[in-house]
């Protein structure tokens, strides 16, 4: 089995210096075991936090150690009766071409019909159950409320998007770093309005496009970003928290909004959250997904890295902003 390694910690941005590949013999399956062959394995901004030597809510990379994360591939040999050869399976063993484990660290899909197997990495899988929480038990979007997403053009934004007006919000709006990206917002996931953070401060840009306030902003990006959605939302605003990418390949801790003093004034709630807090709603997320991709009513972009040997580059190169939608590595 091919796989890659975490050798040395990064200090601000990772380099290749920092990961290796090897190959390693696997041993004959024991009983209660499975081989599976990855067809694709997910590259995500959390796992730059686990190159890192401080526990987060999964702990560090181990140096030396095959990273782990999610990945969607084939049984090839199974010696367990849950499993026979040939099932689809969802596991959290990551960076490898072939993974070797006891039947219970493996997940059979759930398929919905007409669903390619990597979106089980993405829409369907961690990260829209990552959009709808989000916006749903964090959030706790109502219909007719106004919607801002940042990171828009991504994985989780591209979803969290498209859920809030399938859920009911009455304008959505997002921001992404490229004119590309904000075309592909308002042409094709159905957002109202985009901007440009990089074309002026968010701060500057926001209130003109959601005059009517925020309701709920869906946070991806932190920085700048929070502290022009606080500015902009409304009497008893609700954010979600889902995550802070402008400052993960910082070295030293980023500023904090300037505008805190909001929260009081307007009652607004911010509210940080990890998918895996919301097990108990993705029976939910999984019956609503599977009617609205059936429905034809959802899109989705993928930007598919060729190979495991380009796994780093393709996780580095999303990290700057050169995906569109789901990133996935293609073995
Ligand atoms: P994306 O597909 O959104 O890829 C990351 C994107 O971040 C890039 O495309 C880039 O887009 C944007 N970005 C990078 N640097 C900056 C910056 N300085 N300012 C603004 N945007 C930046 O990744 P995901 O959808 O997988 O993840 C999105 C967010 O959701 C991350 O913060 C991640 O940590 C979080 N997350 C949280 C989870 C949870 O359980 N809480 C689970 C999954 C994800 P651009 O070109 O627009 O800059």
């Amino acid at each position: 089995s091919t796989q890659i390694q975490l050798v040395s910690r990064p200090a601000g941005w990772p380099v290749p210096q920092n990961f290796r590949t090897v190959t390693v013999d696997l041993p004959p399956l024991a009983p209660g075991q499975v081989r599976v062959r990855n067809d694709y394995i997910s590259v995500d901004p959390y796992m730059r936090g686990r190159m890192n030597d401080a526990e987060s809510y999964t702990p560090p990379f181990a140096l030396g150690e095959t990273m782990t994360g999610g990945a969607v591939g084939h049984v090839i040999a199974s010696q367990s009766d849950r499993f026979a050869e040939g099932d689809l399976v969802i596991h959290p063993l990551g960076w490898r071409d072939v993974a070797q484990g006891p039947a219970e660290a493996f997940s059979p899909v759930q398929e919905v019909p007409g669903a390619a197997e990597s979106l089980y990495l993405g829409l369907l899988g961690m990260t829209g159950r990552t959009a709808y929480v989000g916006l749903t038990a964090v959030a706790g979007l109502r219909p007719g409320d106004t919607v801002f997403v940042s990171g828009a053009a991504g994985a989780v934004g591209s979803a969290a998007g498209q859920f809030a007006r399938l859920l009911g919000a009455s304008r959505v709006v997002g921001s992404a770093g490229s004119a590309r990206k904000v075309e592909l917002l308002t042409g094709r996931y159905w957002f109202d309005a985009a901007l440009n953070y990089k074309d002026a401060p968010v701060r500057e840009q926001l209130p003109a496009l959601i005059p009517e306030g925020i309701d709920v902003y869906y946070d991806n990006v932190g920085g700048d970003h929070l502290e022009a959605a606080i500015d902009v939302m409304n009497r008893d605003g609700r954010a979600a928290l889902c995550g802070s990418i402008s400052g993960y390949n910082a070295e030293k801790p980023t500023p904090g909004p300037d505008n805190l003093h909001m929260l009081t004034t307007k009652g607004l709630m911010l509210k940080g959250f990890t998918v895996g807090f919301y097990q108990d709603r993705f029976a939910e997320f999984q019956q609503k997904v599977a009617e609205w991709f059936t429905a034809g009513r959802l899109v989705h972009d993928e930007t598919v890295v060729e190979g495991l040997d380009h796994a780093v580059d393709g996780f580095l190169d999303m990290m700057r902003g050169g995906n569109i939608g789901k990133t996935v590595v293609k073995i």
